[in-house]
């Protein structure tokens, strides 16, 4: 999710991203009273998808690899280098969840999703 940045209301008007409906309510009054233009970016809702895997995961009793209690392990998955990103689609595939993920990956422009990086992803 995008960082919340409705702290820069009293500083200048730009791109905001409100943490909620009164947050938005907020940046378009200071927007009309300010008669500035704002563009408002709405955090991308969690797609359907993604809750799906996420509560196949829990209930998964074999491991997932990305799971992996090593965090030097696991930042294979959200590495920017090419091999890391081979390594971690390698792992996937003995991935009791792997079809879900690869779902929930569509669209997503960074890390390891079911076995596919974002450039084989594109080409999907
Ligand atoms: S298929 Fe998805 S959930 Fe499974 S190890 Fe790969 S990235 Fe993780």
């Amino acid at each position: 999710m995008s960082p919340v940045r409705t702290s820069v209301i009293g500083a200048r008007l730009g791109n905001c991203v409100p943490s909620s409906r009164e947050g938005l309510a907020t940046l378009q009054r200071e927007a009309k009273r300010r008669e500035a233009a704002v563009r408002v970016i709405l955090p991308k809702p969690p797609s359907p998808s993604l809750g799906v895997l996420l509560e196949a995961i829990e209930a998964c009793t074999e491991p997932v690899p990305c799971r992996d209690p090593d965090p030097e392990y696991r930042s294979l998955w959200t590495s920017e280098e090419r091999w890391a990103q081979s390594l971690a689609a390698d792992a996937c595939r003995s991935c009791p969840v792997l079809l879900l993920c690869r779902k929930a990956g569509r669209g997503e422009v960074a890390g390891v999703w079911g076995g596919q990086h974002r450039i084989r992803r594109a080409a999907a």
